[in-house]
Formats: structure tokens, C-alpha cells, sequence
């Protein structure tokens, strides 16, 4: 089986000092491409440096979180469009609006998550898309850009069943992390994951954050891996009612589907490596 953890913050520096341990674990975990998930300029910078470092196993988005939307001005878009030039680079996100922390301004968080959208747009890459407690004032934004978009993913969703359908009606993706595995916090979630369509499923650990409830015994760093996806799959397939396996191929086949992992240059240019089972060229 194939796995591929499509949220994956690889710069946090809970990684930094073993991130080659953590991507071998993963891939014994048969978790064979990680999304390095880009947060800041910087963080997108060293995302895809890391990336660039792991050509076999790591690609990565460029985008600035909605927890930082303040600090993007136009030398930073300016930033973001050259890194998303670059062939390890896959998407532009994470980018949206989260109204649970409110840690930028929200009229800010509005003017960078449209700005992106507009970036996404024009360079046609998808988006990785951050929503939380927002689902009323983002929703209407991404109609407004949707026809322009080539694709987008709503990560680590969390939100309502009447939320979950707006997005499925936009012919979005879904991903979903080991929120479903906290049998308190992701109730909701678990009864509407049906709704779903096998398609439109892609699944993320979000590590460092959100370490799986289900994994026992919690290691004594209290920190996620992306070697523990098999976690969120495990449960996810629980309240599916549907077969680990091939859900675990689907929702590969959905992610080399959305990154367009098959054609990034990297990819397909590379003949001095060898290429392995994670991005091998489709
Ligand atoms: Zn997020």
C-alpha cells in the first residue's frame, strides 16, 4: 500500500532535529510522498528546501496561513510566485481564514486568502485551503473564485455536515486528520465522512499537531509523525465502512490526482535517481 500525508508541517521545528529519522519511519510506514505544508515566506522557503533535499519522498506548498496573513505584503506574494516556480513546489496554501483565533486581523486574513486565490488562479496550481470557525464568509469568497481554479482542498476539515456539503458542491477535496480520531472533538466528523465521496478524500496527519487519540501508547513527546497516518486511515475506514486498503489507494490516487504529483518536472527530468515507489512519474 501507498500513502501520501498531504499536510505535513516539515519546517516546525519539533522536526528539525530528526527529520531524516522521521521521513525513513514514514516510509517504513509505506507513507511514501509527504506535502510539506508552507506557512510563512519563510516556512514555505524551507519547505521546499526540504523538498529540494528529499526529491524521492518530500514536495511541498508555498503559501502564508491566515494566523500570518498580516505580515504577507507584495514583496512576500512576489516570494510566494517564485517559490511556486520552482518543480518540487506542488500548490499554494496553506492560505484561508481562521476565525477561531482571529491571530491576524480578519480583514487582513481576507486580503491575503483572495490574494493567493488570485495567485492559485493565475499560475492554475491548487490551493490548500485552512478554514476555521469561518465557514460563512469563506465560503462565499471561494464561489466568487471558483470557476478560476484549477482545484482546491479544504485541509484538515472540521467543520459542519451543511459546511462539508457547500464544499463537496464546489467540487472541492476534503481532507481530513487525526481530528477524526478524537472520539469527543470529531464526532460530528465521523458520522458525516460517508458523505464523502471516495473521489474527493485525501488524508493528513498535520504533524506536529494533532497526534491521533487512537494511537496507543501516546510517545512521551506528545508529538504527531507523518508514520502515524495509518491512524487517521484506520479510523476514517471505520466510519466509512469501507476496506483500509483500498481506501488508503484511493486517497493516493487522489492526491497524485489533485498535486498533479505525476508531471512536476522533478519528477519525470530526474534520470541520475532512482525514482522509488513515492513519485515515481504515473
Ligand atoms: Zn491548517
Amino acid at each position: 500500500m501507498e500513502l501520501i500525508d498531504v499536510g505535513v508541517n516539515l519546517s516546525n521545528r519539533a522536526f528539525a532535529r530528526d527529520l531524516e529519522a522521521v521521513l525513513e519511519k514514514a516510509a517504513a510506514a509505506s507513507v511514501h510522498v509527504l506535502v510539506a505544508t508552507g506557512t510563512t515566506v519563510e516556512e514555505s522557503r524551507q519547505s521546499a528546501a526540504i523538498a529540494a533535499r528529499f526529491p524521492r519522498q518530500v514536495v511541498s506548498t508555498a503559501g502564508v496561513h491566515p494566523h500570518h496573513a498580516d505580515t504577507l505584503d507584495a514583496d512576500g506574494l512576489q516570494e510566494l510566485e517564485t517559490l511556486a516556480g520552482k518543480p518540487e513546489v506542488v500548490a499554494i496554501g496553506e492560505t484561508g481564514l481562521d476565525f477561531n483565533r482571529d491571530f491576524s486581523p480578519r480583514a487582513a486574513q481576507e486580503k491575503a486568502f483572495e490574494a493567493q486565490l488570485l495567485l492559485a488562479a493565475r499560475l492554475q496550481m491548487p490551493v490548500f485551503i485552512h478554514q476555521r470557525d469561518a465557514h460563512d464568509r469563506l465560503y462565499p469568497i471561494l464561489r466568487e473564485h471558483r470557476d478560476s481554479l484549477v482545484d482546491a482542498v479544504v485541509h484538515c476539515f472540521t467543520d459542519t455536515q451543511k459546511a462539508l456539503h457547500d464544499y463537496l458542491d464546489l467540487g472541492l477535496y476534503i481532507g481530513i486528520t487525526g481530528w477524526i480520531c478524537d472520539e469527543r472533538r470529531g464526532e460530528e466528523l465521523r458520522r458525516i465522512a460517508r458523505d464523502i465521496p471516495d473521489n474527493r478524500l485525501l488524508i493528513e496527519t498535520d504533524a506536529p499537531y494533532l497526534l491521533p487519540r487512537t494511537l496507543k501508547p501516546r510517545p512521551s513527546n506528545g508529538r504527531n509523525e507523518p508514520a502515524y497516518l495509518g491512524y487517521v486511515l484506520e479510523t476514517l475506514a471505520e466510519h466509512r465502512d469501507q476496506d483500509l486498503d483500498l481506501l488508503g489507494g484511493i486517497t493516493a490516487a487522489n492526491a497524485r490526482r489533485f498535486f498533479r504529483l505525476g508531471r512536476s518536472l522533478r519528477i519525470s527530468d530526474s534520470a541520475d535517481v532512482d525514482l522509488g515507489p513515492g513519485l515515481r512519474h504515473e
